[in-house]
Protein backbone atom coordinates (compact mmCIF):
# COMPACT_ATOMS: atom_id res chain seq x y z
CA UNK A 1 0.00 0.00 0.00
CA UNK A 2 3.14 2.57 0.72
CA UNK A 3 4.74 2.22 -3.31
CA UNK A 4 5.15 5.83 -3.39
CA UNK A 5 6.01 8.85 -1.51
CA UNK A 6 3.52 11.46 -1.29
CA UNK A 7 4.19 15.55 -0.79
CA UNK A 8 4.57 16.81 2.78
CA UNK A 9 0.99 16.07 4.14
CA UNK A 10 2.31 19.44 6.94
CA UNK A 11 2.45 21.33 3.15
CA UNK A 12 -1.08 20.09 2.10
CA UNK A 13 -3.30 20.62 5.10
CA UNK A 14 -1.46 24.08 5.32
CA UNK A 15 -2.12 24.76 1.73
CA UNK A 16 -5.69 24.27 2.31
CA UNK A 17 -6.31 26.06 5.98
CA UNK A 18 -4.85 28.49 4.22
CA UNK A 19 -7.57 28.88 1.68
CA UNK A 20 -10.48 30.07 4.03
CA UNK A 21 -10.83 33.69 3.57
CA UNK A 22 -13.88 36.41 4.48
CA UNK A 23 -14.51 37.55 0.33
CA UNK A 24 -15.36 33.83 -0.15
CA UNK A 25 -17.35 33.63 2.77
CA UNK A 26 -19.53 36.51 1.85
CA UNK A 27 -19.49 35.21 -1.81
CA UNK A 28 -20.75 31.67 -1.44
CA UNK A 29 -23.05 32.51 1.76
CA UNK A 30 -26.97 30.72 1.05
CA UNK A 31 -28.01 30.89 4.95
CA UNK A 32 -29.84 34.13 6.58
CA UNK A 33 -27.86 34.01 10.01
CA UNK A 34 -23.52 32.54 9.78
CA UNK A 35 -23.14 29.19 10.09
CA UNK A 36 -19.94 29.48 12.40
CA UNK A 37 -20.08 29.49 16.01
CA UNK A 38 -19.20 32.80 17.44
CA UNK A 39 -15.78 30.87 19.56
CA UNK A 40 -14.43 30.82 15.87
CA UNK A 41 -14.11 34.86 15.88
CA UNK A 42 -10.59 35.83 15.27
CA UNK A 43 -8.80 32.67 15.24
CA UNK A 44 -9.07 31.71 11.61
CA UNK A 45 -5.23 32.95 11.41
CA UNK A 46 -2.17 31.02 11.81
CA UNK A 47 1.60 31.63 11.82
CA UNK A 48 1.89 28.11 10.25
CA UNK A 49 -0.51 28.38 7.40
CA UNK A 50 0.75 31.55 6.29
CA UNK A 51 4.20 30.41 6.28
CA UNK A 52 4.09 27.47 4.80
CA UNK A 53 1.44 28.91 2.02
CA UNK A 54 4.16 31.42 1.46
CA UNK A 55 6.90 28.18 0.92
CA UNK A 56 4.47 26.27 -1.30
CA UNK A 57 4.30 28.76 -3.46
CA UNK A 58 7.58 27.56 -4.33
CA UNK A 59 7.23 23.84 -4.41
CA UNK A 60 3.95 22.60 -5.58
CA UNK A 61 2.46 19.49 -5.59
CA UNK A 62 -0.70 17.57 -4.95
CA UNK A 63 -1.46 16.28 -2.00
CA UNK A 64 -2.96 12.51 -2.86
CA UNK A 65 -5.17 12.13 -0.85
CA UNK A 66 -7.46 15.18 -0.89
CA UNK A 67 -7.36 14.73 -4.28
CA UNK A 68 -8.37 11.30 -4.83
CA UNK A 69 -10.84 12.05 -2.34
CA UNK A 70 -12.27 15.05 -4.34
CA UNK A 71 -12.60 13.02 -7.43
CA UNK A 72 -14.15 10.09 -6.04
CA UNK A 73 -16.84 12.57 -4.21
CA UNK A 74 -17.52 14.28 -7.72
CA UNK A 75 -18.26 10.67 -9.03
CA UNK A 76 -20.26 9.89 -6.14
CA UNK A 77 -22.36 13.40 -5.94
CA UNK A 78 -22.03 14.74 -9.49
CA UNK A 79 -20.42 17.71 -8.70
CA UNK A 80 -16.84 19.55 -9.60
CA UNK A 81 -15.06 19.28 -5.96
CA UNK A 82 -11.92 21.32 -5.23
CA UNK A 83 -9.31 18.61 -3.31
CA UNK A 84 -8.24 21.68 -1.20
CA UNK A 85 -11.76 23.50 0.07
CA UNK A 86 -14.23 21.03 -0.66
CA UNK A 87 -11.81 17.89 1.30
CA UNK A 88 -10.50 17.57 4.80
CA UNK A 89 -8.35 15.01 6.16
CA UNK A 90 -9.22 14.07 9.76
CA UNK A 91 -7.50 11.90 12.54
CA UNK A 92 -10.48 9.44 12.16
CA UNK A 93 -14.48 9.96 11.55
CA UNK A 94 -14.28 11.42 15.36
CA UNK A 95 -12.30 14.12 14.63
CA UNK A 96 -14.36 15.49 11.80
CA UNK A 97 -17.43 15.07 13.94
CA UNK A 98 -15.55 17.11 16.47
CA UNK A 99 -14.80 19.64 14.01
CA UNK A 100 -18.36 20.08 12.74
CA UNK A 101 -19.86 20.82 16.32
CA UNK A 102 -17.41 23.10 17.55
CA UNK A 103 -17.23 25.05 14.32
CA UNK A 104 -21.06 24.98 14.06
CA UNK A 105 -22.45 25.18 17.29
CA UNK A 106 -22.66 27.93 19.20
CA UNK A 107 -24.24 28.37 22.67
CA UNK A 108 -28.26 27.84 22.72
CA UNK A 109 -28.35 26.00 19.17
CA UNK A 110 -30.31 23.01 19.07
CA UNK A 111 -29.27 20.07 17.33
CA UNK A 112 -31.69 17.74 16.00
CA UNK A 113 -29.85 13.85 17.08
CA UNK A 114 -31.88 10.85 15.55
CA UNK A 115 -32.28 7.95 18.45
CA UNK A 116 -30.40 5.28 19.00
CA UNK A 117 -27.68 7.32 18.21
CA UNK A 118 -23.84 6.62 17.97
CA UNK A 119 -22.89 7.81 21.16
CA UNK A 120 -20.60 10.87 20.52
CA UNK A 121 -22.75 13.02 19.20
CA UNK A 122 -24.52 14.21 22.15
CA UNK A 123 -21.48 14.96 24.60
CA UNK A 124 -19.73 16.54 21.47
CA UNK A 125 -23.16 19.11 21.00
CA UNK A 126 -23.02 19.72 24.58
CA UNK A 127 -19.11 20.65 24.56
CA UNK A 128 -19.80 23.03 21.92
CA UNK A 129 -22.50 24.35 24.54
CA UNK A 130 -25.44 23.57 22.05
CA UNK A 131 -28.83 21.82 23.26
CA UNK A 132 -29.43 17.84 21.74
CA UNK A 133 -32.63 17.76 21.21
CA UNK A 134 -33.86 14.06 20.62
CA UNK A 135 -36.38 12.52 17.76
CA UNK A 136 -36.89 8.39 17.73
CA UNK A 137 -36.72 5.63 15.18
CA UNK A 138 -39.68 3.79 15.93
CA UNK A 139 -40.38 0.26 15.52
CA UNK A 140 -43.09 -1.08 13.65
CA UNK A 141 -42.70 -4.62 13.80
CA UNK A 142 -44.43 -6.44 10.67
CA UNK A 143 -47.79 -8.08 10.95
CA UNK A 144 -46.91 -11.42 8.93
CA UNK A 145 -44.71 -12.83 12.08
CA UNK A 146 -41.38 -12.10 9.60
CA UNK A 147 -38.13 -10.90 11.33
CA UNK A 148 -38.35 -7.34 12.00
CA UNK A 149 -35.51 -5.32 9.36
CA UNK A 150 -34.00 -2.16 10.33
CA UNK A 151 -36.35 -0.62 7.82
CA UNK A 152 -39.16 -1.15 9.90
CA UNK A 153 -37.83 1.39 12.41
CA UNK A 154 -38.99 4.53 11.22
CA UNK A 155 -39.37 8.37 12.07
CA UNK A 156 -42.86 9.94 12.81
CA UNK A 157 -42.92 12.69 10.21
CA UNK A 158 -45.25 15.29 12.67
CA UNK A 159 -42.85 14.37 15.32
CA UNK A 160 -39.65 14.99 13.52
CA UNK A 161 -41.17 18.34 11.76
CA UNK A 162 -41.68 19.23 15.65
CA UNK A 163 -38.59 19.32 16.94
CA UNK A 164 -37.48 22.05 13.99
CA UNK A 165 -37.62 25.90 15.22
CA UNK A 166 -35.53 28.70 14.70
CA UNK A 167 -33.25 27.48 17.82
CA UNK A 168 -32.62 24.52 15.35
CA UNK A 169 -28.87 25.05 13.79
CA UNK A 170 -28.40 21.13 12.45
CA UNK A 171 -29.50 17.80 12.41
CA UNK A 172 -27.11 15.13 12.72
CA UNK A 173 -28.21 12.07 10.38
CA UNK A 174 -26.35 9.09 10.22
CA UNK A 175 -27.07 6.33 7.29
CA UNK A 176 -26.19 3.67 7.19
CA UNK A 177 -26.74 4.08 11.03
CA UNK A 178 -25.08 2.88 14.07
CA UNK A 179 -26.05 1.12 15.54
CA UNK A 180 -29.48 -0.41 14.05
CA UNK A 181 -28.22 -0.55 10.98
CA UNK A 182 -30.88 1.23 9.04
CA UNK A 183 -30.44 2.75 5.62
CA UNK A 184 -32.55 5.83 5.45
CA UNK A 185 -34.61 4.95 1.99
CA UNK A 186 -34.68 8.31 -0.80
CA UNK A 187 -37.61 9.17 0.57
CA UNK A 188 -37.04 9.66 4.31
CA UNK A 189 -33.71 11.55 3.01
CA UNK A 190 -36.01 13.64 1.23
CA UNK A 191 -38.21 14.46 4.57
CA UNK A 192 -35.58 15.61 6.07
CA UNK A 193 -34.32 17.56 3.27
CA UNK A 194 -37.21 19.30 3.33
CA UNK A 195 -36.78 20.34 6.94
CA UNK A 196 -33.36 21.08 6.60
CA UNK A 197 -33.98 23.75 3.67
CA UNK A 198 -37.69 25.44 5.05
CA UNK A 199 -35.81 26.31 8.49
CA UNK A 200 -32.47 26.54 7.13
CA UNK A 201 -30.73 24.07 8.47
CA UNK A 202 -27.61 22.42 8.50
CA UNK A 203 -26.58 18.70 8.28
CA UNK A 204 -24.27 16.80 9.35
CA UNK A 205 -24.11 13.36 7.37
CA UNK A 206 -22.06 10.47 9.14
CA UNK A 207 -21.77 8.10 6.76
CA UNK A 208 -19.21 6.18 7.85
CA UNK A 209 -20.68 2.97 6.73
CA UNK A 210 -21.52 4.55 3.03
CA UNK A 211 -20.18 1.23 1.55
CA UNK A 212 -21.13 -1.58 3.67
CA UNK A 213 -25.45 -1.82 2.30
CA UNK A 214 -27.01 -5.43 1.87
CA UNK A 215 -28.98 -7.11 -0.95
CA UNK A 216 -28.74 -4.60 -3.53
CA UNK A 217 -29.98 -1.40 -1.55
CA UNK A 218 -28.49 2.15 -2.75
CA UNK A 219 -26.88 4.49 0.15
CA UNK A 220 -28.50 7.89 -0.70
CA UNK A 221 -26.00 10.52 0.16
CA UNK A 222 -28.12 13.26 1.30
CA UNK A 223 -26.25 16.23 0.07
CA UNK A 224 -27.29 15.36 -3.56
CA UNK A 225 -30.74 16.30 -2.71
CA UNK A 226 -32.03 19.38 -3.43
CA UNK A 227 -31.03 22.53 -2.27
CA UNK A 228 -28.66 20.61 0.45
CA UNK A 229 -25.09 20.16 -0.91
CA UNK A 230 -24.56 23.93 0.48
CA UNK A 231 -26.18 22.79 4.00
CA UNK A 232 -24.22 19.26 4.53
CA UNK A 233 -20.87 18.15 5.33
CA UNK A 234 -20.43 14.80 5.09
CA UNK A 235 -18.21 12.59 7.06
CA UNK A 236 -16.41 9.28 5.99
CA UNK A 237 -13.86 7.12 7.94
CA UNK A 238 -10.65 4.79 6.14
CA UNK A 239 -11.83 2.66 8.90
CA UNK A 240 -14.99 1.63 7.83
CA UNK A 241 -14.13 1.95 4.38
CA UNK A 242 -11.08 -0.50 3.99
CA UNK A 243 -11.69 -2.49 7.45
CA UNK A 244 -8.46 -0.65 8.98
CA UNK A 245 -9.56 1.34 11.82
CA UNK A 246 -6.29 1.88 14.05
CA UNK A 247 -5.46 4.05 11.16
CA UNK A 248 -7.39 6.61 12.07
CA UNK A 249 -8.23 8.75 8.66
CA UNK A 250 -11.06 10.20 8.32
CA UNK A 251 -12.80 13.30 6.25
CA UNK A 252 -14.99 15.97 5.62
CA UNK A 253 -16.40 17.06 2.48
CA UNK A 254 -18.86 19.41 1.99
CA UNK A 255 -18.70 23.99 0.60
CA UNK A 256 -16.14 25.71 1.39
CA UNK A 257 -18.53 28.02 3.33
CA UNK A 258 -18.62 25.45 5.79
CA UNK A 259 -15.67 24.15 5.30
CA UNK A 260 -13.57 26.34 5.98
CA UNK A 261 -14.76 26.57 9.63
CA UNK A 262 -13.78 23.37 10.08
CA UNK A 263 -10.37 24.11 9.26
CA UNK A 264 -9.96 26.63 11.69
CA UNK A 265 -10.68 24.45 14.54
CA UNK A 266 -8.71 22.16 12.80
CA UNK A 267 -5.55 23.65 12.86
CA UNK A 268 -6.10 24.64 16.33
CA UNK A 269 -6.64 21.51 17.47
CA UNK A 270 -4.69 18.24 15.95
CA UNK A 271 -3.94 20.51 12.95
CA UNK A 272 -1.64 17.75 11.51
CA UNK A 273 -2.90 13.69 10.39
CA UNK A 274 0.08 10.76 10.23
CA UNK A 275 1.10 11.43 6.79
CA UNK A 276 1.66 7.33 6.50
CA UNK A 277 -1.17 6.46 7.03
CA UNK A 278 -3.15 8.89 4.74
CA UNK A 279 -0.54 8.00 1.92
CA UNK A 280 -1.95 4.68 2.62
CA UNK A 281 -5.68 5.44 2.49
CA UNK A 282 -4.95 7.59 -0.98
CA UNK A 283 -3.45 4.64 -2.49
CA UNK A 284 -6.45 2.69 -1.33
CA UNK A 285 -9.18 5.10 -3.36
CA UNK A 286 -6.95 5.49 -6.09
CA UNK A 287 -7.17 1.78 -6.68
CA UNK A 288 -10.81 2.24 -6.21
CA UNK A 289 -11.21 4.82 -8.65
CA UNK A 290 -9.99 2.40 -11.20
CA UNK A 291 -11.83 -0.59 -9.95
CA UNK A 292 -14.71 1.47 -9.67
CA UNK A 293 -18.13 -0.70 -10.03
CA UNK A 294 -16.15 -3.58 -10.71
CA UNK A 295 -16.20 -7.22 -9.21
CA UNK A 296 -12.12 -6.44 -8.16
CA UNK A 297 -13.49 -3.69 -6.32
CA UNK A 298 -13.41 -3.86 -2.47
CA UNK A 299 -15.85 -1.26 -2.13
CA UNK A 300 -18.05 -4.07 -4.29
CA UNK A 301 -16.63 -7.17 -2.06
CA UNK A 302 -16.54 -6.07 1.05
CA UNK A 303 -19.93 -5.76 1.40
CA UNK A 304 -20.82 -9.31 -0.38
CA UNK A 305 -18.92 -10.71 2.67
CA UNK A 306 -20.33 -8.94 5.31
CA UNK A 307 -23.29 -9.72 4.14
CA UNK A 308 -22.76 -13.77 4.52
CA UNK A 309 -21.62 -12.99 7.90
CA UNK A 310 -24.93 -11.43 8.89
CA UNK A 311 -26.76 -13.67 7.44
CA UNK A 312 -25.53 -16.45 9.68
CA UNK A 313 -25.63 -14.65 12.32
CA UNK A 314 -29.54 -13.94 12.18
CA UNK A 315 -30.05 -17.44 11.57
CA UNK A 316 -27.87 -18.37 14.59
CA UNK A 317 -29.33 -15.87 16.86
CA UNK A 318 -32.90 -16.69 15.29
CA UNK A 319 -32.24 -20.22 16.47
CA UNK A 320 -31.35 -19.78 20.30
CA UNK A 321 -34.86 -17.79 20.42
CA UNK A 322 -33.76 -14.04 20.06
CA UNK A 323 -35.54 -12.00 17.39
CA UNK A 324 -32.23 -10.33 15.13
CA UNK A 325 -33.90 -7.11 13.21
CA UNK A 326 -31.89 -7.58 9.99
CA UNK A 327 -29.56 -4.84 9.38
CA UNK A 328 -30.01 -3.19 5.54
CA UNK A 329 -26.16 -2.08 6.51
CA UNK A 330 -23.14 -1.45 9.02
CA UNK A 331 -21.65 -4.43 10.78
CA UNK A 332 -23.88 -4.40 13.92
CA UNK A 333 -27.19 -5.93 14.33
CA UNK A 334 -29.66 -5.55 17.05
CA UNK A 335 -31.42 -8.48 18.50
CA UNK A 336 -34.99 -8.18 20.41
CA UNK A 337 -34.12 -10.38 23.89
CA UNK A 338 -37.42 -10.43 25.53
CA UNK A 339 -38.19 -13.71 25.77
CA UNK A 340 -34.75 -14.34 28.36
CA UNK A 341 -36.42 -12.40 30.96
CA UNK A 342 -36.73 -15.58 32.68
CA UNK A 343 -33.09 -16.69 32.53
CA UNK A 344 -31.88 -12.57 33.85
CA UNK A 345 -34.34 -12.35 36.81
CA UNK A 346 -35.03 -8.92 38.23
CA UNK A 347 -32.56 -7.21 40.66
CA UNK A 348 -35.43 -5.32 43.19
CA UNK A 349 -32.71 -3.21 44.84
CA UNK A 350 -30.86 -2.35 40.83
CA UNK A 351 -31.53 0.11 38.65
CA UNK A 352 -29.60 -0.71 36.13
CA UNK A 353 -31.67 -2.09 32.94
CA UNK A 354 -32.60 -5.41 31.44
CA UNK A 355 -30.09 -5.10 28.22
CA UNK A 356 -26.88 -4.29 30.24
CA UNK A 357 -27.98 -6.87 33.06
CA UNK A 358 -28.51 -9.45 30.13
CA UNK A 359 -25.08 -8.59 28.54
CA UNK A 360 -23.26 -9.22 31.75
CA UNK A 361 -24.97 -12.58 31.73
CA UNK A 362 -24.96 -13.21 28.45
CA UNK A 363 -20.79 -12.95 28.19
CA UNK A 364 -20.26 -14.40 31.70
CA UNK A 365 -22.69 -17.53 31.05
CA UNK A 366 -22.04 -18.29 27.59
CA UNK A 367 -18.84 -16.05 26.42
CA UNK A 368 -20.43 -14.05 23.87
CA UNK A 369 -20.19 -9.96 23.39
CA UNK A 370 -22.96 -7.33 23.17
CA UNK A 371 -23.82 -3.64 24.16
CA UNK A 372 -26.89 -2.99 25.61
CA UNK A 373 -29.03 -0.67 23.03
CA UNK A 374 -30.36 1.32 25.53
CA UNK A 375 -26.32 2.86 25.47
CA UNK A 376 -27.53 4.73 22.26
CA UNK A 377 -30.18 6.58 23.19
CA UNK A 378 -30.55 9.71 25.89
CA UNK A 379 -31.24 9.77 30.00
CA UNK A 380 -34.82 10.38 29.13
CA UNK A 381 -35.39 7.75 26.69
CA UNK A 382 -33.29 5.10 28.02
CA UNK A 383 -35.64 3.54 29.71
CA UNK A 384 -38.35 2.54 26.93
CA UNK A 385 -35.68 0.52 25.02
CA UNK A 386 -33.79 -1.88 27.07
CA UNK A 387 -35.05 -4.79 25.40
CA UNK A 388 -32.28 -4.91 23.20
CA UNK A 389 -28.82 -5.78 22.72
CA UNK A 390 -26.09 -4.97 19.92
CA UNK A 391 -23.86 -7.10 18.36
CA UNK A 392 -21.06 -7.02 15.81
CA UNK A 393 -20.03 -9.43 12.81
CA UNK A 394 -17.28 -7.65 11.47
CA UNK A 395 -14.78 -10.23 12.66
CA UNK A 396 -12.60 -12.48 11.65
CA UNK A 397 -13.52 -16.34 10.91
CA UNK A 398 -11.51 -17.75 13.94
CA UNK A 399 -13.77 -15.87 16.19
CA UNK A 400 -17.01 -16.11 14.11
CA UNK A 401 -16.20 -19.84 14.37
CA UNK A 402 -16.01 -19.94 17.90
CA UNK A 403 -19.38 -17.74 18.09
CA UNK A 404 -20.84 -20.50 15.98
CA UNK A 405 -20.18 -22.93 17.85
CA UNK A 406 -21.02 -21.44 21.08
CA UNK A 407 -24.30 -20.64 19.32
CA UNK A 408 -24.64 -23.98 18.24
CA UNK A 409 -24.29 -25.46 21.74
CA UNK A 410 -26.98 -23.24 23.14
CA UNK A 411 -29.41 -24.22 21.00
CA UNK A 412 -29.07 -27.58 21.64
CA UNK A 413 -29.29 -26.78 25.40
CA UNK A 414 -32.66 -24.89 24.66
CA UNK A 415 -34.07 -27.57 22.51
CA UNK A 416 -33.30 -30.48 25.07
CA UNK A 417 -34.42 -28.29 27.70
N1 LIG B 1 -19.36 7.55 13.22
C1 LIG B 1 -19.92 6.36 13.47
C2 LIG B 1 -21.38 6.17 13.22
C3 LIG B 1 -19.13 5.31 13.98
O1 LIG B 1 -19.72 4.12 14.24
C4 LIG B 1 -17.76 5.54 14.23
C5 LIG B 1 -16.85 4.45 14.78
N2 LIG B 1 -17.44 3.50 15.55
C6 LIG B 1 -17.23 6.80 13.94
C7 LIG B 1 -18.06 7.78 13.45
C8 LIG B 1 -15.78 7.12 14.19
O2 LIG B 1 -14.98 6.64 13.16
P1 LIG B 1 -13.39 6.66 13.23
O3 LIG B 1 -12.96 5.34 13.78
O4 LIG B 1 -12.95 6.86 11.81
O5 LIG B 1 -13.00 7.80 14.10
Amino acid sequence: MLRRAGPSLRHFLLERNSSAGHSSRSREAKMSRPVQARRLEGIDKNIWVEFVKLAATYSKGHPPLVKVLAQFFEKLLGRDLDPMTNVMVTVGAYQALFCCFQALVDEGDEVIIIEPFFDCYEPMVKMAGGTPVFVPLRPNPPKDGKLMSSADWQLDPAELASKFSERTKAIVLNSPNNPLGKVFSHGELGLIAELCVKHDVLCISDEVYEWLVYDGKQHTRIASLQGMWDRTVIIGSAGKTFSATGWKVGWAVGPDRLLQHLRTVHQNSVYHCATIAQEAVAQGFQRELMLYGKPESYFVQLPKELQQKRDWLVQSLDGVGMKPIIPEGTYFLVADISPFKSDVPDVPSSDEPYDSRFAKWMVKNKGLAAIPLSAFYSEAHKSNYTNFIRFCFAKEEATLKAASDILQKWKQEKTSS
